[in-house]
């Protein structure tokens, strides 16, 4: 599911898909991809995974649909990068950029030059023919966030009308919203402050929501305006995200009866 890495896990042990997604990481970390606090980053989001049961959630499928929907309608679509899911998804990533018409962007916590450039060629590596947000490109400031996180390109998520932000921290997409983006966010952990401000939430892990992503864009490419403007409209986020809740509490009161 996830991209090969250079270790060797047996296929058959039972956790294999969640140790080859920590040895991508590791070695993402190793190559200055993934900042330290993104391997702490992921580990949140293994823990929530855990809870769901690893699988997407029939809310998360839903909000996919919206969001691809919601993509493809946009007139400047971006989608931010940031060094887990350029070490997790850079060919999948570029995928869904290509087949729903989004321009890519590097968005880092924590910025340096080198970060930039190793997530910049892993994307061209993959196929990107423009990657965004790279050095001086970065020149645009959102006001509401302090620090070097608040950099981001005029041609990108500044200017965007919609932005697909995964793996978020919540001031950015507090802010993101402020600017008047429609936000969607990927992100297991429904409680985080991005899952609860974004304007189409998708809790699911990134390695079973952006390949479905990039099935669903191919089908609805071809579906009406008229109709994804209806998918989109239709959706409730909140009613959504009260679902994936009631989803993980129904899932754990059930593994608990079973222990009785
Ligand atoms: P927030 O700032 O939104 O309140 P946070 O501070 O708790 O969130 P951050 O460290 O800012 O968390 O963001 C990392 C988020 O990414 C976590 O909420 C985690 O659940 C999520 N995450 C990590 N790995 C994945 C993954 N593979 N797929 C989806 N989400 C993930
Ligand atoms: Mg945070």
């Amino acid at each position: 599911m996830v991209q090969e890495t250079k270790f060797s896990i047996p296929r058959a042990h039972p956790r294999y898909e969640s140790l080859k997604m920590r040895e991508l990481l590791i070695d993402g970390a190793d190559q200055g991809i993934v900042a330290t606090s993104g391997l702490i980053a992921h580990g949140r989001g293994e823990a929530f995974d855990y809870l769901i049961g690893e699988r997407s959630l029939r809310n998360a499928i839903e909000a996919e649909k919206v969001a691809v929907a919601s993509l493809l309608l946009a007139k400047l679509p971006v989608i931010s990068v940031n060094g887990n899911l350029a070490s997790l998804m850079a060919n999948v990533t570029v995928n869904l950029a290509e087949v729903t018409g989004s321009l890519i962007e590097v968005n880092l916590f924590y910025r340096s030059r080198a970060r930039e450039l190793a997530i910049e060629r892993v994307l061209k590596q993959s196929g990107a023919k423009r990657v965004l947000g790279i050095g001086s490109n970065a020149s645009r400031i959102i006001s509401e966030i302090s620090s070097e996180r608040r950099r981001v390109d005029p041609d990108g998520l500044f200017s965007c009308d919609v932005a697909l932000i995964p793996l978020e921290d919540g001031d950015r997409a507090t802010a993101l919203r402020k600017m008047g983006k429609q936000v969607i966010s990927i992100d297991l952990n429904p409680l985080s402050r991005t899952s609860q401000v974004a304007s189409i939430s998708i809790v699911d892990n990134i390695v079973r929501a952006f390949p479905r992503m990039v099935r669903i864009a191919k089908q609805l490419k071809s579906v009406p305006a008229s109709e994804l403007e209806a998918l989109v409209s239709r959706f409730d986020n909140q009613r959504n995200l009260a679902g994936i809740l009631e989803a993980i509490a129904s899932r754990l009161t059930r593994l608990g009866e079973n222990h009785q």
